[in-house]
């Protein structure tokens, strides 16, 4: 993405404050999304970094994840995973806790989803605290997969979670 790109895609992005708690800037990506020049520049990006990775599987954090993992897998000829909220994945699931900007929740996937040694490519709308991240990584991990590298549309520099990632490759289009 150049930086022209860049600045058309952060401008879409819509802050809204004080949403879902007080003291949040809540970056709303479904204006940037809805917008069809917009949507094309993030996938398209997306698409050209993990063409030729090899990766197996594209794993998308519920909900927002999906959207992103799903049109990269398909894009570049890899399986999509879904990574869900508690309670929603009907067969037997790994399931890791970990702590959000606001609150705490847990993560599963199938325990079927990988083979060993599969690589995996991790898809979110944001990294804030990187807690979401880390979880998929570890889960991941835990089906014993490999993580080839974390992919984000927003990162919010701030926050740090490049640095609970670390020793993971972590790429993300737009900084805030
Ligand atoms: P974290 O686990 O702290 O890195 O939080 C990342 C997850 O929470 C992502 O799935 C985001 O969709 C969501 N999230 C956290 N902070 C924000 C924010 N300021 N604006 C929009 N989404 C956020």
């Amino acid at each position: 993405m150049n930086k022209k790109e860049k600045e058309f895609v952060k401008n879409l992005v819509r802050s809204v404050e004080n949403f879902p708690e007080k003291g949040v800037i809540f970056r709303d990506i479904t204006t940037a999304l809805k917008n069809k020049k917009g949507l094309q520049i993030i996938i398209k990006d997306l698409t050209e970094r993990y063409k030729d990775k090899g990766i197996d599987y594209v794993v998308g954090a519920d909900a927002r994840g999906f959207i992103f993992g799903a049109a990269i897998a398909y894009n570049i000829g890899a399986g999509f995973v879904p990574a869900r909220k508690p309670g929603k994945l009907p067969a037997e699931v790994e399931s890791v806790e970990y702590s959000l900007e606001y609150g705490k929740n847990s993560i599963e996937i199938h325990k079927d989803a990988f083979s060993k040694g599969d690589r995996i490519l991790i898809v979110d709308d944001l990294l804030a605290t990187g807690g979401t991240a880390k979880a998929m990584v570890q889960l991941v991990e835990k089906l014993g997969a490999k993580v080839v590298e974390l992919a984000f549309m927003i990162e919010l520099a701030d926050l740090k979670g490049r640095e609970l990632l670390d020793g993971y490759e972590v790429y993300s289009q737009l900084v805030y």
